[in-house]
């Protein structure tokens, strides 16, 4: 008879349905955002256990990140109980590769206790090998060997593989030759690094055809989450393992594609129905996720790439209430995070939560202002994916010099840089520093300046500390007679800072490289070093409760598969978003990724999507006025509010981005690298010109009281004698008013304070 239909089942649509009930063979689930693409593996795997078609140890699921490793675990756990500990094949492919790896260590050459070096520890080891080879290190840096390295590894390319001619980019031909010491220096080391983790077990697999038996037999179905995003090597290991059984079922969205800088190939989608003959494919068109507007606004942006698969998408979600997608302006990135923050409370005092709530970033130093702004305000918020600003080690270590410039005595700061960068000043001489400082009870700085005068130190270091200890007077020197950000700058040059992440050639260092700028520039809303430190003291003592309600913030790479109620999506402007360095790198190519990290960006919100770009940035130490990103003009009318701003702030008046919308097919070369772009050149006039003429409905809110003060068209908040509280100096009373900063009497004198900073008392 017929048995009931679990519960489980009951709960996906026809095509979804069909995908977790084709268990055998292959399956292709291809589909755009928000189609239950997640929830399709999920239910699979509850489906194979519930029939008894598998163990749960006989299942192989590879997911993305360690994050959506465990998000996926617990949606299982929440469909099958407790047998999901059983799931011992649920992973990263890292995570999956060094458990095969350890079982058969001796069969590639290591032993089964081997090292899993870090990439640092990976470029230690290049630069060495460099050496060795008597090749110059600062003309060909270990990152850059890294890169080229793990570019080979991406592709699946062992040393001899490596294809006749593209050595010739590192050191004159030397990269193959170099690769090949460094397999080898790993095997004496018993060290692996995370591209051989897959590699080898590759290799291992080709090498040893019981092994791979062995596996194929194992493993009885294979699922893999964010298909689109697998590498070459991540696809060989896929395809070696699942010819055996050929039950794989993968799920994929190539509009999704954003890891392409770190060698995904969406080709792997179109290769996979060559390989798998017979792979029933399935397209689910429905969005479960987000509103008509959220969608339509996201399907029709990216239609705007060229390389697509394409497809359709609905949703059913009705809301006749629903809001479009909202794009609004602000002055720059300061007035940002203060309107997205007023948005946020306001959202807030209507019963939303915050965990419902994400800013997402295309750069990680547009973070400081958001959390700036949250640390004033006393919300909570998390950065996931990465430390949060002021916790980078780049912001540490330039914190760390200019600490030691206000307090030589302060050690911790003085450890920290003493040889960053690298300056030969190594741990014998710092343990001799710690132990002269101890035994005169003095700080490590006096400990140097008296050292360095004697011979208790090597030649060599003896030179970079004495450099090193009269750099720090000469900037101390100056701490009156120069302005305290461009002392910072001075430090950071100076002292080679800067310099060393200009040379490094890793993947983040033009990350860190704004973070430094974005830090400089923090520094202007301070009269002096002094302040700001205060300030920062202040900021990094705030203890970070994980455990209450808060509003995340990670970059746009970070939030893939993840959905919350309402999506922040601030700083679309050309050059951050599509990021300059990424056309000019990528080209063509370059910008389609970036239109589907947009794409990703607004099809994680259910409910509210909210874009924003600001009139300024500062790019390069220079203030400039912005062009609003390319992704603007290519959303559809229809879908999308164009907010008037009446700015609740600074007097000045954003005239909304007129006549938007009418420009979005006037670009003759839509890849152009230029800023002149005949559509928002068009809206940035009418900008002006409709500066009081408000054209669409005002939308911010505008917190009770301030208006009153601020339409009076002064530029700032606050009147003068109207008393106000700051935070760090207490009550006091405005008596001038310049711009957006206040000169005000507090009880220990007169200060310049950015109005920002302070609430009426
Ligand atoms: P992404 O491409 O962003 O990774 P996805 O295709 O993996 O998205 P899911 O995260 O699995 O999509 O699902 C999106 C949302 O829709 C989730 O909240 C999920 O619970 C819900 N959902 C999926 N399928 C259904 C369904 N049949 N009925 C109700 N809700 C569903
Ligand atoms: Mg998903």
């Amino acid at each position: 008879g017929a048995r009931p239909v679990p519960d489980y089942l009951v709960r996906l649509n026809p095509e979804q349905r069909l995908a977790v009930e084709t268990t055998e063979g292959p399956v292709l689930v291809l589909a755009g955002a928000g189609t239950g693409k997640t929830r399709v593996l999920t239910t699979r795997i509850a489906h194979l256990l519930a029939t008894g078609r598998a163990y749960p140890s006989q299942i192989l699921a590879v997911t993305f990140t360690n994050k959506a490793a465990r998000e996926m675990r617990h949606r299982i756990g929440d469909l099958i109980g407790p047998s999901v500990e059983g799931m011992a094949w649920l992973g990263t492919f890292h995570s999956i590769g060094v458990r095969i790896l350890r079982r058969h260590a001796e069969l590639v050459g290591l032993k089964s206790n081997f090292t899993v070096l870090d990439a640092d520890d990976a470029v230690r080891l290049m630069k060495q090998l460099i050496q060795a080879e008597g090749i110059d290190e600062k003309r060909w840096p270990g990152k850059q060997l890294a890169l080229l390295i793990d570019g080979w590894k991406n592709r699946g390319l062992t040393p001899k593989d490596v294809p006749p001619g593209e050595g010739g980019a590192f050191a004159g031909g030397k990269g193959v030759k170099l690769y090949t010491a460094y397999q080898e220096r790993l095997k004496v080391l018993n060290a692996c690094d995370f591209g051989d983790l897959l590699l080898e077990t590759i290799r291992l697999f080709r090498e040893n055809p019981d092994v791979l038996a062995e596996y194929q037999q194992r493993f009885q179905y294979m699922l893999v989450d964010e298909y689109q995003d697998t590498n070459v090597a991540q696809y060989l290991w896929l395809r070696l393992l699942a010819q055996g059984r050929r039950n794989i079922c993968c799920v994929g969205d190539d509009d999704q594609s954003i890891y392409g800088w770190r060698g995904a190939e969406v080709d792997n989608i179109l290769r996979f129905e060559k390989d798998f003959p017979g792979a029933v494919v399935i397209r689910l068109e429905r969005n479960y996720r987000s509103t008509s507007h959220i969608l339509g606004a996201a399907s029709h942006l990216i239609t705007h790439n060229e390389g697509r698969l394409g497809k359709t998408l609905f949703t059913d979600i009705a809301d006749p209430e629903a809001a479009k997608v909202q794009v609004a302006s602000s002055w720059d990135s300061e007035e940002e995070a203060r309107a997205i923050g007023e948005e946020i409370e306001a959202l807030q005092r209507q019963g939303h939560s915050l965990d419902e709530m994400a800013i997402l970033v295309r750069a990680s130093f547009q973070m400081r202002s958001f959390e700036e702004r949250f640390i004033q305000l006393g919300l909570s918020y998390r950065v996931i994916g990465g430390p949060r600003f002021y916790e980078r080690a780049e912001i540490r270590d330039a914190l760390a010099y200019l600490r030691v410039v206000m307090q030589p005595a302060d050690d911790l700061a003085f450890e920290r840089i003493v040889n960053t960068p690298r300056r030969g000043i190594g741990e014998t001489t710092i343990r001799l520093l710690h132990d002269h400082a101890r035994a005169r009870r003095i700080p490590m700085m006096a400990a140097a300046e008296e050292l360095v005068q004697t011979s208790e130190i090597g030649a060599k270091a003896r030179t970079a500390l004495r450099d090193l200890v009269a750099a720090f007077a000469r900037w101390r020197g100056r701490l009156d007679a120069v302005k305290h950000t461009e002392l910072a700058e001075i430090i950071l040059d100076e002292s080679g800072y800067t310099e060393m992440w200009q040379q490094d050639r890793s993947a983040d260092a033009p990350g860190r490289l704004d973070n430094l700028k974005e830090l400089i520039r923090s520094m202007e809303e301070f009269e002096s070093l002094e302040g700001f430190l205060e300030h920062i003291a202040l900021v990094m003592d705030r203890d970070s409760a994980d455990t209450t309600e808060a509003v995340s913030i990670m970059t746009l790479h970070s939030a893939k598969g993840l959905e919350f109620e309402t999506v922040f999506l601030p700083g679309w402007e050309e050059g951050l978003f599509p990021s300059q360095r990424t056309l000019d790198e990528s080209g063509r190519a370059g910008l389609e990724e970036e239109r589907r990290l947009a794409y990703v960006g607004i099809t994680r919100a259910k409910r509210r999507a909210l874009i924003w770009f600001a009139s300024n940035r500062r790019i390069h130490g220079l203030w400039q006025s912005t062009v609003p990103s390319r992704f603007l003009d290519e959303l559809p009318e229809k879908h999308v509010d164009v907010v008037e701003q009446t700015s609740s702030y600074g007097g000045y008046n954003v005239g909304g981005i007129g006549n938007y919308g009418a420009s979005r097919f006037d670009r003759a070369d839509p890849f152009s690298n230029t800023y002149s772009t005949p559509g928002w050149q068009r809206a940035q006039k009418n900008r002006a010109a409709s500066a009081d003429k408000p054209t669409a409905r005002p939308t911010m809110r505008v917190i009770e009281g301030e208006l009153v003060a601020k339409s009076t068209g002064s530029a700032s908040a606050y009147a003068i004698g109207e008393r106000v509280f700051h935070q760090k100096f207490g009550y006091g009373t405005v008596s001038a008013i310049e711009g957006n900063k206040l000169t005000v009497d507090f009880t220990t004198g007169p200060k310049k304070v950015v109005d920002s900073f302070v609430t009426r008392g």
